[in-house]
């Protein structure tokens, strides 16, 4: 038994039995595992990334699928776990292509039932099929999967979070297409601002029968999904509402999915009950894509919209935009208009005069770096001019430091620049203060979410003024 056929089919079999052994729903988020090879030691198996890896330790699953192959075949053999992001789609929802090889059920029911209609308010191009899976995302999309395969039962609510761009909505509206396709549960999807104001309207409505059929609309959802929460803060009225909203469906068992462009902790003028509900179950963030990850998506969309765009094009354009996941799209939608207008192929010269604006566009032009001193100094009870001056106490060389990096990450000053605002510092002191805060990042999660949510208070800063 050397053939890694014959690995393969010990590892096929192991999943088998643990997929019978543990709730489904755990099994689907969590063994999802890729099998890349095997000699008599040695199992190689892929997880999407390093989170993954983690929970998969965290949570003894390592030593138990170990114990497993044991048991089938008699012997020691331990797994290596290594990091492949995966490029790869999901799987579409099942009314398309029956999910697993054996769902013998799905395909009948497929066969049984004609195509349904496309649902009144999802996009139907925000499906499983086209959300590219990266390193980035990777828990997000598996959770949203085992999520829409089993709606109600573990993970409700389940929120999203994370900065423009970076498919939230997409992701969402994937577990409502893929509910509407393969189930008859009522899906509703609603953005809050549109939850606001149709509760605006119910409340000026003369009728008690037009304001019951508000809540009822909602309260009667099998699946609630509500876009982009972070538009209620300040709004009272439509978060209590929603509040009692929340606990009717909780409690008859109703998936809930909510988007957010920060954690629910970090929102403001936000009712402490209506927080606490919609953070208690998955949370889930989406990071920015990394460079593979973008050229997949870049190829993805570039071959859906059957506009050739040769390799060099997609690098290129991989390289110079890494803000999210909407600017890379709409850099290629640039390309494709302009191809489809000379009926030519993008070439890399053409790309690149098409597109030097954007790459030329300072990635927050309106963000000084005196808002930025501002900001931070006002978070740690200083003045800008501590930040500038001579002082070296940690409580006011962490916030200095924490300024300069915020800096260097979201405008386009250089570290000269910087070094000079910064009571005319040398560049190399920028330099090693971003790298004090990079290792920070790397070794305290919570210096991330402090980054974070600074950069988020210097953009509403910077907005208003
Ligand atoms: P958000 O709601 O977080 O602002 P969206 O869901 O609207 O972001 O995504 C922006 C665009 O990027 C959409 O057109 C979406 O289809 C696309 N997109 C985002 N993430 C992915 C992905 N992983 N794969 C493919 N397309 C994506
Ligand atoms: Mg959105």
């Amino acid at each position: 038994m050397t053939e890694t056929d014959d690995f393969a089919i010990i590892w096929n079999e192991t999943l088998n039995q643990i997929r019978s052994e543990i709730d489904e729903q755990e099994f689907l988020t969590w063994f999802n595992l890729e099998f890349l090879g095997a000699d008599e030691k040695e199992f190689t198996i892929a997880v999407p990334s390093l989170f993954y890896l983690a929970q998969i330790k965290e949570r003894r699953y390592q030593a138990y699928i170990e114990g497993k192959i044991e048991e089938l075949i008699g012997k020691h053999i331990s797994l290596n776990l290594v990091i492949k992001p995966r490029t790869e789609p999901l799987s579409p929802p099942a009314a398309e292509t029956p999910a697993g090889e054996d769902s013998s059920t799905a395909k009948e029911a497929v066969k049984a039932k004609p195509k349904k209609e496309k649902h009144g308010q999802l996009r139907d191009d925000y499906n499983f099929d086209t959300y590219v899976v990266g390193e980035n995302n990777s828990f997000a999309a598996n959770a949203a999967q085992a999520i829409a395969r089993n709606p109600g039962i573990n993970y409700n609510p389940f929120l999203i979070y994370g900065g423009v761009g970076l498919g939230k909505t997409h992701l969402m509206q994937a577990i409502g297409n893929y509910i509407h396709y393969t189930s008859d549960s009522k899906v509703l999807y609603i953005t809050a601002e549109t939850f606001t104001n149709e509760f605006i309207a119910a409340i000026h409505e003369s009728t008690e029968r037009a304001k019951a059929a508000f809540k009822n609309k909602y309260r009667y959802a099998d699946i609630l999904l509500i876009d982009d929460i972070h538009f209620l803060q300040k709004k009272d009225g439509t978060q209590e509402e929603l509040f009692y909203t929340f606990n009717t469906l909780y409690d008859s068992n109703k998936q809930m999915v909510f988007t957010c462009d920060r954690p629910v902790s970090d929102l403001k003028d936000f009712n402490e009950r209506l927080r606490s509900r919609v953070g208690r179950g998955l949370n889930v963030d989406l990071q920015p894509p990394n460079y593979e990850t973008r050229c997949a998506i870049l190829r993805k969309k570039a071959d859906a919209s059957k506009i050739v765009i040769p390799d060099d094009v997609i690098d290129l354009v991989s390289k110079n935009i890494s803000t999210n996941i909407r600017d890379l799209e709409s850099a290629l939608n640039t390309l494709t208009a302009y191809a489809r207008l000379v009926g030519k192929p993008v070439t890399l010269e053409i790309a690149q005069q098409r597109l030097k604006d954007v790459f030329a566009s300072p990635r927050q032009s309106n963000i000084s770096i005196e808002i930025i001193q501002r900001v931070t100094a006002e978070k740690y009870h200083l003045s800008p001019n501590d930040l500038k001056g001579k002082k070296r106490t940690q409580s006011i060389v962490y916030p200095r430091q924490l300024a300069m990096y915020i800096c260097r990450e979201i405008t386009e000053y250089t570290t000269t620049e910087i070094g000079q605002a910064f009571g005319g510092r040398d560049h190399t002191t920028v330099m090693y203060s971003c790298q004090r805060i990079e290792d920070l990042i790397r070794t305290d999660p919570t210096v991330d979410s402090t980054v974070q949510s600074l950069i988020r208070d210097i953009k509403d800063y910077s907005v208003k003024s």
